[in-house]
């Protein structure tokens, strides 16, 4: 034997990575399942049960192809590394480089050696020219770079249909009486059910824990829901909690699948007909765009990134997130409980309802950030630090996202039917049943009034706030409404 390569839990892909060239007569495989990623925080059990199956599956996988595979439980991952290089005659260990910065420290600093990430689209130096040669770091400009880079859907230099862009198309509100597909269940077998009693938690059929599993959600994704997506990709409803979303993020994020393998089978059911081209875009888009931006931004703006709060946040986590019984905001306690049952919702109330709320409240960005860690089945600290950070709470001053995503009730009653079941109205920003989405959306722009004046984006808002007649009664309300929530009673 040459070498021992390490497979941490989100490159568990054949094809990629430190295990793209390798070969069981020379190499052992390592897997460590460490207490601190299992204890070390209060993360949602179906994230962890996700995480753990998977890599079990995949370690069993390679098992199959003839490799010795070490799964060693340890207190820290360079805990349960030493552990398999003492048995193995202190063979040199590789990896493909990690996916956060301080596991890179970590592995770099016990000696580990580095194969490039191979799993995202874009190699992080290339990344590092875009944005180094940029004015401001607009998705929209990397998404059109990469659409040439890539050559998906451009002719001739031009983009196919004669726009990069179909948003206007999309963001429709809900359909009303809309038949849905049914969900995709997936079974477990008797590695899940062990991680489930090791878990002390029954799985739901949700979430598949193989790479059979993860194609299967993508053949789903691509017969039932891909020629849809794009017209309700922003609706949030009470009917359906998927709606047409891929819910792909986990398999990605794990190495289950490969982003080149979701483009090729979009591309390949898009030029077979019957998928109209702004639901074709608007998924590419998440994939090309959003995806590998957020992941370049997060090497790109370093490891300090994530500690800003230049809004100065620092309201404690509000009970509500924690607990949907401690609100009576029907979005939020919809939301809350759908996180609670599958560790997922989609990026709306993501962005629009959880980073939202947070935002106009003040609630300390690392607290959030830590919350947002914990909760979501596809979270990882590349993925959630740029996305809460710069994109939900504006904490960066607007390094990354030109204006704060800050909204009031009548957007949320726009885009969803979740108003229709709350005891407060979304028109109202004073009185008992404000919305308190709208009352704290006001007081959020007054707070910051000085702070938003020089910037051009946010011009209308700040001329609106400024027209507002009830304002010293607006702020009143503002602030029984925050002291309503810090006690979980709004
Ligand atoms: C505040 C906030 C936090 C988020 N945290 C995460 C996270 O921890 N992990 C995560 O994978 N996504 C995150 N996202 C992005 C997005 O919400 C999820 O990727 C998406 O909801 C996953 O469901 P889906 O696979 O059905 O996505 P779809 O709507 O079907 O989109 C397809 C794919 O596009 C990619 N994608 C789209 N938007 C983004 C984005 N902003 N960042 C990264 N990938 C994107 C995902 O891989 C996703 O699977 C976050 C977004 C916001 C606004
Ligand atoms: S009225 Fe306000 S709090 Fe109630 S569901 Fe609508 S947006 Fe949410």
């Amino acid at each position: 034997m040459k070498r021992i390569i390490y497979i941490p839990f989100d490159h568990l892909n054949r094809n990629y990575g430190a295990l793209k060239d390798s070969d069981p007569k020379n190499d052992i495989i390592a897997i460590v399942e460490s207490a601190r990623m299992t204890t070390g925080r209060a993360w949602h059990p179906a994230r962890l049960h996700f995480l753990i199956s998977s890599a079990r599956h995949f370690g069993e996988s390679l098992k199959g192809e003839g490799f010795i595979v070490e799964y060693f439980k340890a207190p820290t991952t360079i805990d349960g590394l030493t552990d398999i290089q003492k048995k193995h005659g202190n063979l040199p260990i590789v990896c493909a480089e990690p996916s956060s910065f301080t596991q890179y420290q970590a592995l770099q600093d016990f000696g580990v050696t580095f194969v490039a990430n191979d799993f995202f689209l874009t190699p992080r130096p290339l990344f590092k020219q875009w944005a180094e040669n940029q004015k401001n770091f607009l998705m929209e400009n990397f998404y059109r770079a990469q659409r040439l880079r890539l050559n998906i859907l451009v002719e001739n230099d031009k983009p196919v249909g004669g726009a990069w862009n179909f948003d206007k198309e999309n963001r429709l509100p809900p359909p009303k009486s809309h038949v849905w597909p049914t969900y995709l269940e997936h079974s477990h077998d008797e590695i899940d059910i062990q991680v489930g009693k090791e878990l002390n938690y029954s799985p739901t059929s949700t979430w598949a824990t193989t790479r059979l599993g993860a194609l299967a959600q993508l053949q789903n994704f691509i017969t039932n829901h891909f020629a849809e997506f794009g017209p309700y990709e922003d609706a949030m409803t009470t009917d359906n909690w998927a709606l047409h979303h891929s819910l792909l993020s986990p398999y990605l994020n794990n190495g289950l699948l490969h982003p080149e393998e979701v483009i090729e089978a979009a591309l390949e059911a898009f030029e077979a007909g019957g998928i109209p081209l702004e639901s074709c875009e608007g998924f590419i888009r998440q994939i090309i765009g959003w995806r590998e931006y957020v992941n370049g931004m997060y090497w790109f703006l370093g490891q300090d990134y994530r500690t800003n709060n230049q809004l100065a946040a620092n309201r404690n986590l509000l009970p509500l997130f924690t607990d949907p019984n401690k609100t009576s905001m029907n979005c939020m306690r919809q939301t809350i409980t759908d996180i609670q049952n599958r560790a997922w919702v989609h990026h709306i109330p993501r962005l629009m309802l959880l980073s939202n709320l947070a935002l106009i409240t003040g609630v300390n960005p690392q607290e959030f950030l830590n919350w947002m860690r914990e909760v979501f089945i596809d979270a990882a600290e590349w993925v959630m630090v740029p996305n809460v950070i710069g994109m939900g709470v504006h904490a960066d001053g607007g390094e990354m996202m030109t204006k704060p995503y800050a909204a009031g009730g009548a957007y949320i009653s726009r885009m969803s039917n979740y108003c229709k079941g709350c005891k407060y109205n979304p028109k109202l920003r004073t009185g008992e049943t404000a919305c308190p989405f709208t009352t704290l959306y006001w007081d959020f722009l007054d707070r910051h009034s000085e702070t938003f004046s020089s910037n051009h984006r946010m011009g209308q808002q700040i001329f609106g706030l400024k027209r507002l007649s009830d304002l010293p009664e607006l702020k009143e309300r503002a602030r029984y409404v925050l002291k309503g929530l810090d006690k979980g009673e709004i």
